[in-house]
C-alpha cells in the first residue's frame, strides 16, 4: 500500500534522492524545502509526479513556521523523515570557537527536528507505519571521535540521538517507532567529493 512520506531538506542532496526512491516506490510525498521556487530538481520531479508530489516551504531555522505550521497540517503521515541539516563552519577547532556557528548548528540538526517530531506526532500516530526517522551521523559518537574538531556539528548529532531516544521511549505507548540512521560518508554538498558512496547507493541502503 502507498505510504505518505514527510521529508525535511528535500531540495538536494539525501533529501533529494529520499524523494526520488520514494516515488520511485509509488508513495505519496511532502517534500520540504526552504525555498521551493528555487528548488530546481523538486520541481523537475514534480513535473514527473504530479499527482504524488507535493512541495513545501519549511525552514527549520523559523521557529514559529515550526510551531505554527503542523497547526494546519492534517494529514497522517507514515513516515516523518527529519534530514534537513548544516556541518556549519570547516575547521573550527580550539581558539577558533564560535558561538553563533554552534547556536544554528544546534538549531538546525537538533531542536528543530525534534520540536517538529513533537509538532507531526498526531499525524504520525494517525499513520499506518508510524515511524519517525532521524538522520543522525557516526560523527555524534564519543567513543568513535579519534580526531576532534567539528565540535558543535559532534554535538548536535549526539544530542539528537540523545532527545530521539527519549522521544522514543514517549512515543512507544503509542506504537510509534523511532529510527536513527547513520547515511556513511556520501559525495553530498556537505559530505564533499571524497565520500565513499554515492546518494543513490546510501539512500536505497537505508
Ligand atoms: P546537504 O547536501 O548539505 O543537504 C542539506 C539539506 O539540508 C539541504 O536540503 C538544505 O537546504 C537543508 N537544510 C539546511 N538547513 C536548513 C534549514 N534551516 N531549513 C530547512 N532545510 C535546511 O547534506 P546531506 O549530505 O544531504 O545531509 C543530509 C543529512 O545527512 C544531514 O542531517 C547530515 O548531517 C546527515 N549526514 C550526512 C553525511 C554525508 O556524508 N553527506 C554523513 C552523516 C550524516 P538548503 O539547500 O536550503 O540549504
Amino acid at each position: 500500500m502507498a505510504r505518505t512520506i514527510f521529508i525535511t531538506g528535500a531540495n538536494r542532496g539525501l533529501g533529494l534522492e529520499f524523494t526520488r526512491q520514494f516515488l520511485q516506490a509509488g508513495d505519496m510525498v511532502f517534500a520540504s524545502c526552504r525555498y521551493p521556487d528555487k528548488a530546481i530538481a523538486l520541481q523537475a520531479l514534480h513535473h514527473e509526479y504530479t499527482d504524488r508530489l507535493k512541495v513545501l516551504a519549511l525552514d527549520m531555522l523559523d521557529e514559529q513556521s515550526l510551531q505554527e505550521w503542523p497547526k494546519t497540517f492534517s494529514t497522517p503521515i507514515d513516515i516523518l523523515l527529519l534530514n534537513a541539516g548544516v556541518s556549519g563552519e570547516r575547521g573550527v577547532t580550539i581558539g577558533n570557537v564560535d558561538l553563533t556557528n554552534m547556536r544554528t548548528i544546534f538549531n538546525t540538526n537538533s531542536f528543530a527536528p525534534v520540536c517538529l517530531a513533537d509538532a507531526l506526532l498526531a499525524n504520525v500516530r494517525n499513520s499506518n507505519e508510524k515511524l519517525i526517522v532521524a538522520i543522525t551521523s557516526k560523527m555524534g559518537s564519543i567513543e568513535d571521535n579519534h580526531s576532534g574538531r567539528a565540535h558543535a556539528y559532534r554535538g548536535s548529532k549526539a544530542a539528537l540521538n540523545a532527545m530521539m531516544f527519549a522521544l522514543s521511549i514517549d512515543v512507544k505507548p503509542f506504537e510509534v517507532k523511532v529510527l536513527l540512521l547513520h547515511p556513511g560518508w556520501v559525495r553530498t554538498d556537505m559530505g564533499g567529493e571524497s565520500g565513499l558512496i554515492d546518494a543513490q547507493t546510501s539512500v536505497a541502503g537505508m
